[in-house]
């Protein structure tokens, strides 16, 4: 087994050996990590109008990494609202602008915008991230968008012929059948794509009821959540390495990759530097503990970011990688967070909906709500009870609660949703700001 190519590449980045050392360390990385985070909150202070108004009055000049603690979170909303105001370079400096199509309140895209020294950075992840996988003489077959310079596919073919892999950016799969006629002409042995696209390729069948026989040796999976299942069936089906590619547009991409014992995303430490912070209070989690996913760019030129809430819900691993590498391992993102939840019979319940009525019983001082995905919804709320609490909150009473909530109560009669209460007697670990409360969606992964 070989270490993680990022590694090395992150030691080069820190310019170890002219820090009389040739290893990389937790310590050397951290301090690297303060250094860039100074600068970056002095960027952002100075140049961007958004982060000039949202950082007034706050500490800039860090002492230590935790001290970021203090600092306010940006949302995907204040995206949303005034892209431009998080610039910190004039337009004209904007190489390549990404719009993305999201259910925000506003109903407005949000606007993600790189200058080419961005851009390179990605184009540099994605090399060590593929060196991961793929040797030199490889061939990969692309099945992302790369039409344009710029796109994924495009930075994605730059750095795969830095690497010495020939690759082809095919873009996503619409006929499955026509797919897999291009991977056997090509002879590919890596395929780079979106979860469920791969799997209908794997899963595909011709006229004689037989899988389509195909040389794909890797695979890495990118740009969704990645259900288990998928994994194993590729497996099956190709006999093939699995890779996990954590990232989202905002990252600049790129965010971690598993390393050859696939199990939790290697970070992308001297760019992005995480948190895991506790989706309702806020508060930074200690390691190994889920909780909201939170990153501030370390070197984004263009439009960089701090302390951004992305949403998706993991935790850091506590155990060292069987691998050996010192940079930090992020387990697999197990779902998303959101203030609004679709039920099934296509009405809405909102968290704020949650908090009255939950929030509204006697003696419950927080709660969490999980929604998994399946056959039928199922929603887990976990109701904590206040320290010293003499009367003991009986889950059915939740639910009883919970039946005033029309949709929710629909759903259930309909039989397309459960609902399972739990109450734990725990003493109180979260502040309470019902503003920012959000259910977890757990995407379903025991079935295809
Ligand atoms: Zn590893």
């Amino acid at each position: 087994m070989k270490l993680t190519p990022l590694g090395p590449w992150i030691a080069r980045k820190l310019d170890i050996e002219k820090q009389n050392s040739r290893r990389l360390t937790r310590e050397l990385i951290e301090a690297y990590q303060l250094d860039k985070l100074n600068q970056t909150l002095e960027l952002a202070s100075t140049r961007s109008i958004f982060y000039k108004h949202l950082l007034a009055g706050c500490n800039l000049k860090l002492k230590n990494l935790k001290q970021l603690e203090c600092l306010p979170f940006t949302t995907a909303e204040d995206i949303r609202i005034n892209p431009l105001q998080l610039l910190t370079v004039s337009q004209g400096e904007i190489d390549r602008i990404v719009t993305l199509q999201s259910s925000g309140t506003t109903g407005q895209p949000k606007r993600i915008y790189f200058t080419a020294a961005d851009q390179e950075l990605t184009i540099e992840f994605f090399q060590q991230g593929m060196a991961t996988l793929v040797e030199p003489g490889a061939r990969v077959l692309i099945l992302l968008p790369g039409k344009n310079p710029g796109s994924v596919g495009d930075l994605l073919k730059q750095a795969l012929t830095r690497h010495g892999v020939e690759s082809i950016v095919y873009g996503p799969v619409f006929d499955p059948a026509e797919t897999l006629a291009v991977i056997q002409k090509e002879k590919i042995d890596c395929l780079v794509g979106i979860p469920v696209q791969v799997l209908s390729l794997a899963k595909y069948r011709d006229a004689n009821g037989l899988p389509v026989s195909v040389g794909v040796k890797n695979v890495l999976l990118s740009t969704d959540y990645v259900p288990e299942a998928i994994v194993q069936a590729l497996q099956e089906a190709w006999d093939c390495r699995v890779f996990n590619h954590y990232g989202s547009t905002e990252m600049g991409l790129g965010g971690g990759v598993e390393c050859e014992f696939l199990h939790g995303y290697h970070l992308r430490e001297a760019d992005l530097y995480f948190e895991v912070v506790d989706p309702v209070s806020g508060e930074v989690l200690p390691d190994g503990e889920y909780g909201e996913v939170v990153f501030t760019t370390l070197t984004r030129q263009g439009m960089p970011l701090i302390r951004y809430k992305t949403g998706d819900f993991s935790r850091f691993l506590k155990e060292p990688c069987p691998c050996g590498t010192v940079l930090k391992r992020m387990d697999k993102v197990r779902g998303r967070l959101k203030g609004t939840v679709q039920l099934r019979n296509g009405q809405c319940i909102n968290i704020s909906e949650l908090d009255e009525i939950i929030l509204g019983l006697k003696g419950v001082v927080d709660f969490s709500a999980e929604l998994h995905e399946g056959k039928e919804q199922l929603l887990k709320i976990t109701a904590f009870e206040a320290e010293g609490n003499q009367i003991s909150i009986e889950p059915e009473a939740v639910v009883h609660a919970l039946a005033a909530l029309e949709p929710l109560n629909k759903a259930v009669k309909q039989k397309n949703l459960k609902v399972q209460v739990q109450v734990k007697n725990e003493e109180q670990k979260r502040r309470i700001t019902s503003s920012k409360r959000v259910i977890v969606i757990i995407p379903e992964s025991g079935e295809l």
